[in-house]
Order: structure tokens, then sequence, then C-alpha cells
């Protein structure tokens, strides 16, 4: 049979001029179930043209929507497969196998190092399609190995999860990732690095109750379902209804879980902005004393934020750096205002607190 569809079929389809079409031209929005072409799709980096939702998307679209081209992603140590030869109505083992050649991955995490906006980072991020994201001992393996490849270029780390939590067919070997992740977070933040949280639809479980919610920033994705135990259990334990859009992440950030909720379109520039914010020098206090009088710019006029506001959250991280302006202010804006509002004026796409009046410095 094989030489007919490796050398008759393909031979055929040539006379015929025919091209190989892909399956699924047309994706359906799982919230408000509009039909969207692919390419605008891959265009829109998977957030609905319609409704804004945003899809959860493999570990690797991950690296590419975040990373600068030419990144790295890196070989993950090995760890022994199934040691508890664990089966429920099928063997574990299998379910891996499976999991793996579905994915083309090891285990639930991919590591990749390399630019973002020519800033230098690692990041992790999780594949929820490998078995709910769950964490194993190969997970923990790649989130300390991410952590030991920071410290070791000196450079951020940035984990964008989506998990299940741990995985319950290695049973306490799952459990014992969440202490060592939390290690791993750890060993960032003693070398002075940024470790930076991007929860993504789902984060639950193990995860949310470890290194997950240590980030020095934390940050969601619009919409992003965020929470230790499901809400129909919690219902039922406390036997109340629990409050709309609870364990969203706008809910969240009202209740100061999150620092901020940003869009996948304003994500890689985002994460930019605070690696440059948290990493680079600032500027000699000369260079900022252009004078409190200067005018503001037309950036830094409160008009500037709402649109840019939207999909990101007002208890920006960037309000919260002093000098925060420094590397890529905008001459137009006040050199004299608070640090807060030069760090929203110099990109506007940002989300920051609402401009004060120049004066008020
Ligand atoms: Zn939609």
């Amino acid at each position: 049979m094989n030489w007919i569809s490796e050398w008759a079929l393909p031979k055929i389809q040539t006379w015929l001029g025919r091209k190989e079409v892909p399956d699924n031209l047309w994706h359906k929005c799982p919230a408000c179930e509009q039909m969207i072409f692919h390419r605008d799709l891959e265009r829109s980096l998977h957030v609905c043209t319609h409704c804004g939702h945003h899809m959860r998307i493999p570990a690797m679209k991950r690296a590419e929507y975040t990373l600068d081209p030419g990144f790295q992603r890196i070989e993950l140590p090995k760890s022994p497969a199934d040691p508890l030869r664990f089966r429920d109505q099928r063997k574990y083992a299998d379910r891996l196998k499976e999991a793996q050649a579905r994915s083309a991955m090891d285990d639930a995490v991919v590591v990749a190092h390399g630019a973002i906006e020519g800033r230098r980072a690692v990041i992790a991020a999780f594949e929820f399609g490998f078995m709910g994201g769950s964490m194993s001992p190969g997970v923990g393996e790649a989130i300390v190995t991410a952590a030991k490849l920071a410290v070791l270029q000196d450079a951020p780390l940035i984990v964008f999860t989506a998990s299940g939590g741990a995985r319950m067919q290695e049973g306490a070997l799952s459990l014992m990732q969440m202490p060592r992740t939390v290690i791993a977070a750890q060993m960032v933040k003693e070398a002075g690095l940024p470790f930076i949280v991007v929860l993504c639809d789902p984060t639950t479980g193990g995860v949310t109750a470890s290194f997950a919610m240590l980030g020095d920033i934390q940050i969601a994705e619009p919409g992003a379902m965020i929470g230790f135990a499901g809400a129909r259990v919690i219902e039922q334990t406390v036997r109340e209804k629990l409050p709309e859009g609870f364990q969203r992440a706008e809910y969240l950030l009202e209740h100061g879980i999150l620092d901020m909720v940003v869009k996948r379109g304003a994500m890689r520039e985002t994460l930019a902005r605070l690696i440059s914010l948290l990493r680079e020098p600032l500027l000699e206090p000369a260079a900022l004393s252009a004078g409190p009088d200067a005018p503001a710019g037309p950036e830094a006029t409160p008009a500037a934020a709402p649109g840019a506001a939207a999909g990101t959250a007002p208890a920006a991280a960037a309000g919260s750096v002093p000098g925060a302006a420094a590397p890529g202010a905008a001459p137009g804006a006040a050199p004299g205002a608070a640090p807060g509002t030069a760090a929203g004026a110099a990109k506007p796409s940002a989300s920051a607190a609402p401009p004060k009046p120049a004066s008020a410095a």
C-alpha cells in the first residue's frame, strides 16, 4: 500500500494540480461560537476576532509569540517514566506515550531562551494539551532547569502556566515538585533576577499552590481561570453561591492577587518593558532635570490611557518603579512628572496609573 500513498498518489495530485488543503480551515470560538478563518486566527495570536476570547495555545506558540526569532529551545533532562507503574482504566505508561507522540514533547513544559525585543530572557511554557499540563517530576525538572539557565545566563525567568495541578499518576512524587519549583523560583530571586509569572487559562491546583503565585510580577491573560480548587467544589463546600467572575483573571486583579491583566497582543512588549524597568540602569538625575514646567506631550494626557488600558490593568507594576521612563522615554513626556506617569507616557500602550499633572512634582 505504501507505494500508492507515497509515490502514486502525489503523482496523481501533481497531474491534477491539486494542493494539500489543511483539514480545519475554520475554527470555532469556544466562547462566542463564531467561526474564524485559520489565517485570521493565526494573525490574531489565537484571540477570537469577534469576542476577544483568549484561546488555549500550545507551549511552542508561547515561545514564538514571546521571543524574538532565532530563540533556542533546550533539551530537558529525562526523568524516570511511570515510577509507580500506575494504572487506572489504562496504563499510565500508555497515556504518557500517547501524549508524547501527539505533542512531540517529553513532558508538559517547553523551556527556551532568547531575547524579548532585544532583552535576554529565559521562558518556560506549560502545554495544557499534555495531560492537562499536570506537574510531574519531569515538569519539576523543567522548571528547575529553566531557573538554573536563567541564573547561568543572568537573564530573567518568565513562566507561562497552564495546568490542572499535580499529576496524580505519579502520586507523592508529583507533590514533591511543589517545594522543588518554589526553591527554583527562590534561586532566581536570590541571583537578583526578575521572576515573572504569566498565568494562562487555566492555572489550578498544585501549580497555583506553589511557584505560580511567587512571581515578582504576576500577570494573567484576560479571562484566564486561576484558582486552587474548582468553583463547583468550593460552592459545594461553603454552600454559598460564588460571585460572578469568581476565579477569573479580572476578578483576581480587582482583589489584589494579580499585578496586571495583559492581552496576548500586548504581552511581548509588556514583558520587554518590565525587563527593561527591572534590569536596565536608571538615568542620571541630571538627565531627568529638564525642568518641571516642560509641557506634557500628547501621550501624557489621560486620553491616552483608556484604549490602552482595556486589556491591561491599572495596577501596573510600571507605575511602582521609580525612574521607569528612563530608557525609552518620549521627549514629549514631562520629565518632572511622577515616575509612574512618565512610565505610562513613554509607551502609551502600556498600562499605567492615570498621569498626574506635571506640576505635582
Ligand atoms: Zn469568540
